[in-house]
């Protein structure tokens, strides 16, 4: 599995992708300050997930930030403040690390991890239920993608 300095030292060059990224840490930082934002998404396709599962956020790894993350000047990604040798972190799935601070209050609004969008699972059974809709119908769009490929080349 790729390090989060590996991740970290090879920025997006999609420039969408990075707008989106933005705005999503962007709106984790705003979250941190209005702890009851204005956040109100009905709608997936546009807007935020529902909450991480509880469970799961429960059982999310806490790591000890080593020397060597210290000195590299490993920070969280929300909040900006570089990590303290020793001091305890939340570390997601995918590898990237958060203060408690910072992600559990995230976590309360979506699942995802507000640098990657990696998703956590949520305790919302509509949304699980949307979420495989979505990977159906993005295989089926990927299969028409082919077939017009294939057609046209
Ligand atoms: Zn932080
Ligand atoms: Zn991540």
């Amino acid at each position: 599995m790729a390090s989060y300095f590996d991740e970290h030292n090879c920025e997006p060059t999609d420039p969408q992708e990075q707008y989106r990224r933005n705005a999503l840490l962007e709106l984790a930082r705003t979250l941190i300050n209005f702890e009851d934002g204005p956040l109100d998404f009905a709608d997936w396709d546009q807007g935020l997930p529902p909450p991480a599962a509880k469970d799961t956020v429960k059982n999310l790894l806490s790591v000890v930030i080593s020397p060597a993350q210290a000195d590299k000047g490993l920070k969280c990604p929300i909040c900006l403040l570089e990590f303290e040798e020793g001091e305890t972190v939340k570390k997601m799935p995918c590898e990237h690390c958060f203060h408690s601070a910072c992600i559990l209050p995230w976590l309360g609004k979506t699942n995802s991890c507000p640098l990657c969008r990696y998703e956590l699972l949520t305790d919302n059974e509509e949304y699980e239920e949307y979420k495989k809709e979505k990977d159906r119908r993005q295989q089926r769009e990927h299969r028409l993608e082919n077939l017009h490929g294939a057609m046209y080349t």
